[in-house]
């Protein structure tokens, strides 16, 4: 077996992964990236990129050429429709954009190797655990060490399940499913986002249905589900799916699914996301967003902040990288599991979308929500908002989980 040394290891190249590999490889680190999957895979999303995403992928130098910009978001409750652009901020950028995630990853899969970081494809990894502290890991017949082990292995599996870093019981999590379609309108320069949706027996289910057009030729179509709704356990998927697509068939002109709908889960907490040397960064430190099912502006933040900390202190990184991603995303994300244990009560939930798109001052709020554009400090009338519905969920948090409508 050989045997070789690193600065960083990371186990899996998705978008969490190669912005640590992209990070440390222009740091001068030596790193090395294992992906299970081939160079090109595929993942199962809906390839939005929110404004904040887009600032997060200008701070890797990464050329957005490819991808199909977008400058807002048509939200639609019921029979109301608002369409509204991305606010201009000083704190990101003011679109969006709609890259297939074929092509998103292989970019920075691409960007990670041209810096420098070794890249190993169709080959799965596991860590080295000597008594508590991960020294490296195992992959391919090969056993590396490395000073920082980083876990971008996405939705949690047979890693966390090693390392105690599965998700939390009692936290909610999503699932969602998409497929692609040709359409006459795939370069509409806004996603849409459907807030009303129903599964086929027309109860309410709290999610959303999504348009994301993708400039060529096609649409991202899906919808996503979150775990805190009556029923969830027998929710079907492709159901959901397709009741969906006959709503937006005719406006949207949708050829034949290009593909089989495919469905993933989208995790919301993890018991642990450091240790002795490993931190675990986007989905597998259950960085999601409960409020749009967003998830790779979080990967690419917390890929950079873990070896950003690694830099300064290799002895310190974990422990502070797990203070500082929580400083940066833990109230926000908190909020967002709370909301989603509010809109789990159908009565709720209706009443809520009615009042989301209701004039335009509350549908942009309801923007800045779906857009990721405010936190619990964001000034004006949506950082207000937000700051409010922290702390009136934080005081109902025990109702809300004892009142909660899952089945
Ligand atoms: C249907 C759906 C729609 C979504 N839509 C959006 C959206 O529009 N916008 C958005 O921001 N987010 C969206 N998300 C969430 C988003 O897809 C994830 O948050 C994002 O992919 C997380 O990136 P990651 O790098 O952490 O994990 P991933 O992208 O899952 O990458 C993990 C990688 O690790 C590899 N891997 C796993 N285990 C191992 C191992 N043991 N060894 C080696 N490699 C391994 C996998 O093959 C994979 O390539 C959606 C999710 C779903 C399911």
């Amino acid at each position: 077996m050989r045997s070789d040394t690193y600065d960083i290891a990371v186990i899996g190249g998705g978008p969490a992964g190669t912005a640590a590999a992209i990070r440390a490889a222009r740091a001068g680190l030596r790193v090395v990236v294992f992906e299970k999957g081939k160079h090109g895979r595929d993942k199962v999303c809906g390839d939005g990129l929110t404004p904040r995403a887009v600032g997060a992928l200008h701070d890797l130098d990464i050329d957005l050429d490819d991808a199909h910009l977008i400058q807002g978001l048509r939200m639609i409750a019921g029979r109301t429709t608002r369409e509204l652009d991305w606010p201009t901020t000083d704190r990101f950028p003011d679109h969006g954009a709609v890259w297939p995630r074929r092509r998103l990853d292989t970019a920075l899969m691409d960007a990670a190797a041209n810096a420098g970081a070794e890249m190993v494809y169709e080959t799965e990894a596991l860590p080295v655990l000597t008594g508590n502290r991960v020294t490296g890991v195992a992959a391919g017949g090969r056993t590396v060490s490395a000073g920082l082990t980083i876990v971008a292995a996405g939705a949690q599996g047979a890693v966390a399940k090693m390392l105690g870093a599965t998700r939390v019981a009692d936290e909610p999590f999503g699932l969602a499913i998409r497929t692609y379609a040709e359409t006459p309108r795939h370069a509409d320069a806004h996603l849409e986002a459907c807030l009303s949706l129903r599964d086929a027996s027309g109860t309410a289910v709290p999610g959303y249905g999504w348009m994301f057009p993708a400039g060529d030729g096609t649409v991202n179509i899906g919808c996503g589900a979150l775990s805190t709704m009556k029923g969830f356990k027998k929710l079907n998927l492709n159901t959901l799916l397709d009741t969906y697509r006959a709503q937006v068939q005719d406006d949207w002109e949708l050829g034949p699914n290009l593909e089989r709908a495919r469905a993933w889960r989208l995790p919301m907490s993890a018991q642990r996301r450091h240790g002795e040397g490993w931190v675990a960064i986007g989905d597998a430190a259950g960085l999601v967003n409960p409020m749009n099912g967003e998830g790779i502006d979080y990967g690419l933040e917390s890929g950079m902040l873990a070896v950003d900390l690694f830099v300064e202190d290799p002895a310190t990184a974990p422990q502070r990288y797990d203070e500082l991603v929580g400083e940066r995303f833990d109230a926000f994300l908190r909020t967002g599991r709370r909301f989603s244990f509010l809109i789990g009560h159908p009565l709720i939930l209706k009443t809520g979308l009615a009042l989301s798109v209701s004039t335009d001052a509350i549908a942009r709020i309801t923007l800045a929500v779906m857009g990721n554009l405010i936190d619990n400090t964001t000034p004006g009338a949506a950082g207000k908002v937000m700051w409010m519905a922290d702390k009136t969920l934080a005081l109902a948090d025990p109702l809300l989980r004892r009142t909660r409508a899952a089945a």
